[in-house]
């Protein structure tokens, strides 16, 4: 399949600037309708369940000419068992590689044929696949992915292919050194938990998979009741709605259960220093436990206090200590409690010391700290609020971004629009401030030390 793209979450691999849009996008998803009815003037979601579980949205957007067609499927990496690791973004590469009505490449020159290309991508909580088509190729493509998501075959010379394919893509991600860093604090700060591996799965889990493992996590995920199908653009509601009937109304309903939540662990003050590969620069990541999408209101606040902190224009991190150090800060409300995290890098101009990583440390506390000495400001909150709006404007203008926001709100987010828009409506820098009481607090800190081999290797506590 040409032009796939995986878009791993911030645990998981360096994003191109397409799919850092699109992460973006995802964290603001809780402002989606609020906006998408006020500010844009959109009409309602047409939002529905077949009686088989399958799920649908429909946005209509008469001056487009074209549609997008997005399906998600809760099927992502906090779905796989421990010996399942990487079976979620496995799957997404071998799904289009034949099914019991198309060979290999069928699926793509169908599509083709219409003017799409089939994109995918996995995450923690979702696998999507995605085109954008012309109105009259409607039919055609939710045809094609009914098939991919209940025939697909998984042969085992595309599965030995695409192996080598991720490989590749895993190659390339493990040799950066921010991936390494987000990937490691996520191992440290979250033990046996869904999110202690990156989304992509690792060189090793990839290299054991068989297609037995990948064809276990396919039948049990792959189930009409955790898909949801979006379209954004040129439609007729009721036709379309009416063909998505017609083609997965014969779905077999599976009894599929969600996944128990699990809580993140409580980590007192736990520092780890790792000597690294010979760096031009040191780095670190420090991690705080942060709420699940579902605890809509703190999400909500969690979303805004990143951006309080980490906000290029005027967030907190902007200071002349942390010049040139790419300090930023990161939340992305997950189906499970997941972590908020800033990292940063010293600037490569000499070799680092342990005393600048230090201190790179401690400017980053102190941003943290003067949210407690210093508390947000309603200036300030009304700042970041704007900017989150006006970016989601900005990524709600075409169709598949709009799709994806819709999309992740159904798997993620658990589509509860009235609860977000209350949440945001009522947010004032008292909630602000217990958010960062509550999980903020800097002896809870996670922390992930990258410096150059010549350093020991120590773990160390405050
Ligand atoms: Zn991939």
């Amino acid at each position: 399949m040409r032009n796939r793209v995986w878009i791993p979450d911030e645990a998981g691999v360096r994003k191109t600037k397409t799919e850092y849009e699109a992460m973006v996008q995802r964290t603001l998803t809780t402002f989606l309708i609020l906006l998408g009815l006020t500010v844009f003037g959109l009409p309602p979601i047409n939002a529905e369940t077949l009686p088989n579980g399958f799920k649908y949205r429909i946005q209509r957007r008469p001056e487009s000419q074209l549609v997008a067609v997005d399906v998600w499927v809760r099927a992502g990496a906090s779905s796989e068992r421990r010996d399942e690791k990487g079976c979620a973004h496995f799957l997404e590469h071998t799904l289009f590689k034949g099914t019991t009505h198309r060979k290999s490449g069928e699926t793509d020159f169908a599509i083709e044929q219409l003017g799409g290309i089939w994109q995918a991508a996995t995450g923690p909580d979702y696998v999507h696949l995605y085109t954008t088509i012309v109105p009259a190729a409607l039919d055609t493509a939710l045809e094609i992915l009914d098939d991919v998501l209940r025939n697909a075959l998984l042969p085992t010379e595309e599965v030995e292919k695409e192996r080598r394919v991720i490989l590749d893509e895993l190659g390339k991600y493990e040799s950066e050194l921010s991936n390494r860093l987000l990937a490691h604090l996520y191992r440290e700060a979250l033990p046996n938990h869904p999110y202690q591996d990156p989304p992509g799965g690792t060189t090793d889990t990839i290299q054991s998979l068989r297609r037995a493992q990948l064809a276990a996590f396919y039948k049990r995920n792959y189930t009409p009741e955790r898909c949801t199908i979006v379209l954004v653009g040129n439609v007729i509601e009721a036709n379309a709605a009416n063909t998505i009937e017609k083609v997965f109304k014969s779905w077999k309903a599976e009894s599929t259960q969600d996944e128990p939540v699990v809580p993140v662990p409580e980590r007192v003050s736990a520092l780890f220093v790792e000597a690294e590969a010979p760096l031009s620069d040191g780095a670190i990541a420090i991690g705080w436990s942060a709420p699940p999408a579902k605890n809509a209101k703190m999400a909500v606040c969690g979303r805004v206090v990143a951006e309080i902190i980490g906000s290029s224009v005027a967030g907190r991190l902007a200071l002349p200590e942390l010049a040139g150090t790419n300090a930023n800060t990161q939340y992305t409300p997950r189906y499970q409690p997941s972590l908020l995290h800033i990292s940063a890098r010293l600037p490569a101009t000499a070799p680092p010391s342990p005393e600048q990583v230090t201190q790179l440390e401690m400017a980053i506390l102190r941003v943290v700290t003067s949210l407690t000495k210093q508390p947000v400001t309603t200036p300030e909150l009304q700042l970041a609020k704007r900017q989150i709006a006006i970016r989601l404007r900005l990524d709600s203008e075409t169709c598949l971004g709009l799709a994806r926001l819709i999309g992740y709100a159904a798997t993620v987010e658990g589509d509860n629009p009235e609860q977000f828009k209350k949440n945001l409506a009522l947010l004032n820098t008292k909630d602000i401030n217990e958010y960062v009481q509550q999980y903020l607090r800097p002896h809870q800190r996670v922390v992930v030390r990258y410096l150059p081999k010549t350093v020991p290797n120590v773990e160390s506590k405050p």
